[in-house]
C-alpha cells in the first residue's frame, strides 16, 4: 500500500512539472575524454589496438564490410564471427579529461527538462559514469545514464517522444537538445527524428530539434573543443 501511495504521488508530481523538454548527452567525448582503447584480435590472428572513435568506426566499418555484416553496430555480429574485442577500458572511467563547454551546459537544469546521458557503452558503465558525474560536480541524481549498447540513438529519441502522447495526440516532447561528437550518431538522429513521416503525425508543431556536435582539436599538446550547431 506504501509502494502504492508512493507511485501515486510521484504521478501527480509529474503532473504538475510537466516535461517538454529533453537533454540528451553523449558521453566519450562529448562529456569527457578518457584514455579507453578497444583491443582487437581478428580470427585470422592479425591484432590491433584501436585509440579513439573515429579509429573504432573506421576498424569496425571496415571489418563489417569484408565479413558482410550489416548491422548499426557491428561489434556483436563480429564477435560472433570469431573477432575477439576488448572493451574493458569502457567499463570504468579511465583518465578522464573533463569537456567543460559541454559539462558547463550539462550542469545548468532548465525548467520543465529531464537530462539523459545516452552512451553507446554496455549497462556495465553506468555506475562508474554516475561516479564521475559527482566527481565533477553534476548533480548525478538529476541525470539518468542509459547504456544504448551500441543501438541506435535515433531509435531511443523517437521511442521517448512516444512515450507520453498529450490529448491532441502530440508528444508531451517539443525541444530536444542533443550534445554529441559522433557523425554517425548525429546522421542517423538526423534520420530518425527530423525526417521521419511516421513521426510527423506526433510532433507538436513548434517542435524542435538542436544538435550541439562536440569538435575536438589539438592545440600544441592540448585537446580543445569547441561546440557545431545544427538544426534538423
Ligand atoms: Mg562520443
Amino acid at each position: 500500500m506504501k509502494l502504492l501511495l508512493e507511485n501515486w504521488r510521484k504521478y501527480l508530481n509529474e503532473m504538475e512539472e510537466p516535461i517538454t523538454t529533453l537533454r540528451i548527452f553523449d558521453f566519450d567525448e562529448t562529456i569527457a575524454h578518457t584514455m579507453s582503447e578497444t583491443r582487437v584480435k581478428a580470427p585470422d590472428g592479425t591484432e590491433t589496438t584501436v585509440r579513439n572513435q573515429q579509429e573504432f568506426e573506421e576498424y569496425m566499418n571496415a571489418a563489417a564490410a569484408k565479413e558482410g555484416v550489416e548491422a548499426f553496430d557491428a561489434v556483436d555480429a563480429l564477435i560472433e564471427l570469431g573477432y575477439q574485442i576488448d572493451m574493458s577500458d569502457f567499463s570504468i572511467v579511465k583518465d578522464p579529461a573533463e569537456i567543460i563547454i559541454v559539462t558547463d551546459m550539462l550542469k545548468a537544469f532548465p525548467e520543465n527538462s529531464k537530462t539523459y546521458i545516452l552512451t553507446a557503452r554496455r549497462g556495465t558503465s553506468i555506475g562508474p559514469i554516475l561516479d564521475y558525474l559527482d566527481e565533477i560536480g553534476v548533480d548525478s541524481s538529476q541525470v539518468r545514464v542509459m547504456a544504448t549498447q551500441g543501438e541506435s540513438k535515433g531509435d531511443v529519441m523517437v521511442a521517448m517522444m512516444k512515450n507520453k502522447i498529450m490529448d491532441n495526440g502530440k508528444s508531451n516532447i517539443n525541444f530536444i537538445e542533443y550534445y554529441e561528437d559522433s557523425e554517425k550518431n548525429i546522421k542517423d538522429v538526423q534520420m530518425k527524428v527530423c525526417n521521419n513521416k511516421e513521426l510527423e503525425q506526433i510532433k507538436p508543431e513548434d517542435f524542435e530539434l538542436v544538435i550541439h556536435k562536440v569538435v575536438g582539436f589539438d592545440v600544441g599538446n592540448d585537446r580543445e573543443y569547441k561546440i557545431e550547431t545544427l538544426g534538423c
